[in-house]
């Protein structure tokens, strides 16, 4: 097993002490698990870890089996394996370091002031470090449901690999209560997310002498109004549409984020190409939205073939994540609330795993320590303080897990 070396030890002397993740923490965070980059070493690592625990474990694959999810579970005192329980999820990648000015080792946690800096301190490893080390206590106190742990690879470019973790986990007819994703919610429970779907638009014009433009077709022009024409629809998202108050922002969001034509002022474009998103409230259809799109396009083609028959508009999908909402209305969002002693719950715009658990009959809520702000970011860290919240947040789910 390839433990990297501790690299630099947590102080103790100034209350980190009392904290019980700080080792774990420091382990997974020397694993450089980008998410471009195999995550078997820490895969390999926790699940010795956890197996030495008493766990059993499965692994799903990537196609190139360089990236692995890893789900382990410690069954309740009475043999039950499968029954209800809690599942303990993260992703284990983390974004890329290149060009960011950081200043002490990215996989290196280290403390500074009350802060643990390091890649992935916030975007998610604290979470999931937390969780493993607290198991020894979960089962010094018995458990009297399963607990289980789902790690996964390949969160940050689209949630790719739970889905596999997941089919997996629905094939073995594991049905736990619930799912806690340690997202970084400042340890607030959110119960709900948005949806997303993203597509990509290319235009094919026709070339011409910027002198001559009648005898061309302007793909950026083409782009341009189409882009408007979304820009539109965004606005009547937000000015007439139906909003749910309750996330950060209350309504769908149509989004361009990417054009691309043209080569030279004095050339009418060929191509154009832009990608679209919609962040969508999960009342709202994407495909509806997208359904409009086309139609709006269309209506370009007539002028566009009567130029030359080769132009085109073509949509490629891009990706979906679901959202998921119920309101905060079931037995995983009761346990958050007690464990996170949250008196409000929250939804969010940004999308995570949890959909895809919530729509596979394992309820989810997402609660972790951090904040996204911290997220992605150079010297990304977390609080102390945050810590101690997700373990005072663990010390309650053991009432919850444990008969003791
Ligand atoms: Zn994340």
């Amino acid at each position: 097993m390839n433990a990297p070396d501790p690299v630099r030890h947590l102080a103790t002397t100034d209350g980190t002490a009392d904290l019980v993740g700080l080792d774990m923490i420091r382990r997974l965070v020397a694993f450089p698990t980008v998410s471009r980059d195999s995550n078997l070493e820490l895969i390999d690592w926790v699940r010795a870890y956890l197996e030495d625990l008493g766990a059993t474990t499965a692994l799903t694959f990537d196609d190139d089996r360089r990236k692995a999810n890893l789900f382990a579970t410690f069954a309740a005192q009475d043999g039950n394996a499968s029954r209800g329980g809690i599942v303990l999820s993260g992703h284990t990648d983390v974004v890329p370091v290149d060009g960011q000015p950081w200043d002490t080792d990215p996989f290196c946690a280290t403390l500074v002031g009350n802060r643990v800096h390091g890649r992935g301190v916030t975007d998610m490893k604290s979470f999931s470090a937390i969780g493993l080390a607290f198991v020894p206590r979960f089962l010094d106190r018995g458990l009297k449901r399963p607990l289980h742990f789902a790690l996964s690879y390949d969160e940050e470019v689209g949630c790719i690999g739970v889905r596999r973790l997941i089919a997996d986990v629905v094939a073995k007819g594991v049905a736990p209560t619930g799912c806690i994703i340690g997202e970084p919610t400042g340890m607030q429970l959110v119960v709900a997310h948005k949806g997303k779907k993203a597509w990509r638009c290319r235009i094919r014009g026709h070339e011409a002498h910027s002198s001559l433009t009648p005898q061309g077709v302007n793909a950026v022009q083409v782009a341009c109004d189409i882009v408007a024409w979304i820009g539109e629809r965004a606005r009547a998202y937000r000015t007439s549409h139906r909003q749910d108050p309750a996330y950060d922002v209350p309504f769908t969001t149509p989004h361009v984020g990417v054009i691309r034509g043209g080569t030279a002022l004095n050339i009418v474009p060929r191509d154009c190409t832009f990608e679209f998103e919609i962040r969508h409230l999960p009342f709202d259809d994407p495909d509806a939205f997208f359904a409009d799109v086309e139609r709006h396009a269309q209506t370009y083609l007539p002028a566009m073939h009567a130029v030359d028959p080769a132009t085109y508009i073509q949509f490629d999908h891009i990706s979906t994540l679901p959202g998921f909402d119920d309101d905060g209305r079931n037995a995983i969002a009761d346990i958050g609330r007690a464990c996170s002693e949250a008196h409000t719950t929250h939804k969010v715009s940004y999308g995570t795993e949890a959909a895809l658990f919530h729509n596979a009959s394992m309820p989810a809520v997402i609660c972790g320590p951090g904040h996204i702000e911290q997220a992605h970011q150079p010297n990304e860290w977390v609080s102390l303080d945050q810590l101690a919240r997700c373990e005072a947040f663990m010390e309650r789910l053991a009432q919850h897990l444990c008969i003791a």
